[in-house]
């Protein structure tokens, strides 16, 4: 790296220490001809995720915003921050494991509803009915038997 200084083109590094969780890493560095000291920062390189709207309209992903729905889906509900933040992370991850930098919202949204289906049924139900509302609404009353019938079930055992 060259010393912002004297431009000289050899510095060494004396202190180097991961930071923000280890995401990143600092060092420490001086400058071989001037003994200027400065600091660098490594992190690593994310690629922005694209989601690709039903209008065909693109948005980069946003986590707060998965947060918010997830919130909403399940308020009043005896379900943790915790676990929705794990859902957001989970869904982040497997989004950003693909390779590519476009993902459809539907498909964001089945991912949604793949996990809260196992957290909290009503919650489940809320994003659903919210998700899919533009969409076909037969599709959510569908859901909607089917949860009937799963309770019905339930009580039967
Ligand atoms: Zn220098």
């Amino acid at each position: 790296m060259r010393c912002p200084h004297c431009h000289y083109k050899n510095t060494k590094v004396l202190d180097s220490r991961p930071i923000e969780e280890g995401r990143s890493i600092r060092r420490r560095r001086e400058c071989e001809s001037c003994d200027f000291r400065f600091t660098t920062f490594e992190r690593i390189e994310e690629v922005p995720l694209i989601v690709v709207k039903k209008e065909g309209t693109r948005e980069e992903y946003s986590r707060d915003k998965l947060m918010r729905g997830l919130i909403r889906a399940c308020e009043k509900r005896p379900v943790a921050l915790e676990q929705l933040e794990n859902i957001a992370v989970e869904i982040e991850k497997e989004l950003r494991n693909r390779g590519t930098s476009e993902v459809k919202s539907d498909e964001i949204g089945e991912m949604v509803m793949d996990r809260l289906a196992n957290v909290d049924e009503v919650a489940y139900v809320r994003f659903a009915s919210v998700y899919r509302q533009f969409k076909d609404i037969s599709v959510f009353l569908d859901e909607l038997k089917d949860l009937i019938r799963h309770d019905n079930n339930d009580k039967n055992e």
